[in-house]
């Protein structure tokens, strides 16, 4: 998992994964979506070396070789199955990084839903600027079903009580695209993905 990848580095006197330490993921589906925080902090800039399995053969990739963007990779949807990689730390303090890992939790505490359940950000930032203030200025605050809603603290994570179906989720999503369509005439494009054996509802195809 990957706090378990930033806490290693950082009892190593290894920088560079801090960011890592609040993306509750492990590191084969964080490096397939180059999962990260800020521009500079996504796993983009660590990755030294990719092991993938596809069609029952192993594969070296280096970092060159994968096209990496905001939370995309040429490796997504692509069958190759992330096995093992290596990573290009540098050498700090413990205590720094510690320190300034615990900043970093401590941030995502303030501003986002940390204790109650979600799937993370729902949409990818689009250009120039931030989903959640978007859908916030949409007024999709006040969105809800009887048992999710957009969260209050963060408008860009749908929090549920823990019994939400998917539906209710799939209607939040649409309902949200629909109003910043109609307030600012941006597409939001979801970040999460859609799993299951029924046809993938539409607010997943943008
Ligand atoms: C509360 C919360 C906060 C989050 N915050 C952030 C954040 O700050 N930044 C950010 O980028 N993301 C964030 N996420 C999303 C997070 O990065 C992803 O949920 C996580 O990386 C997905 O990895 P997973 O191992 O859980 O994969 P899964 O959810 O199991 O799968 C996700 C995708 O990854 C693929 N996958 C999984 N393992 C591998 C592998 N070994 N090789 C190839 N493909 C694989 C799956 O096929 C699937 O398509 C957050 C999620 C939550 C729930």
């Amino acid at each position: 998992m990957l706090p378990a990848l930033a806490k290693k580095a950082a009892s190593s006197g290894l920088s560079g994964a801090e960011f890592c330490i609040g993306i509750p993921g492990t590191v084969g589906g964080a490096l397939q979506s180059n999962a990260g925080t800020t521009v500079n902090s996504d796993m983009s800039t660590i990755v030294e070396q990719i092991t993938v399995l596809k069609n029952g053969e192993f594969r070296n990739y280096d970092h060159k070789d994968i096209i990496w963007g905001y939370r995309e990779t040429s490796l997504k949807r692509s069958g190759n199955i992330v096995i093992e990689a290596s990573f290009n730390l540098v050498n700090k303090s413990s205590d720094v990084i510690n320190s300034d890992m615990r900043a970093l939790l401590a941030s995502r505490k303030a501003t986002q839903p940390t204790a109650e359940p979600n799937a993370g950000s729902i949409f990818k930032n689009p250009e120039g600027d931030y989903a959640g203030r978007l859908i916030e200025a949409a007024g999709c605050k006040k969105l809800g079903t009887k048992n999710a809603s957009v969260n209050q603290l963060h408008a860009n994570f749908i929090t549920h009580n823990g019994n939400a179906s998917s539906d209710e989720i799939v209607y939040l999503i649409t309902e949200i695209q629909q109003k910043v369509r109609a307030s600012f005439g941006i597409e939001l494009t979801p970040e999460i993905e859609w799993w299951g054996p029924e046809v993938q509802p539409r607010c997943f195809n943008n």
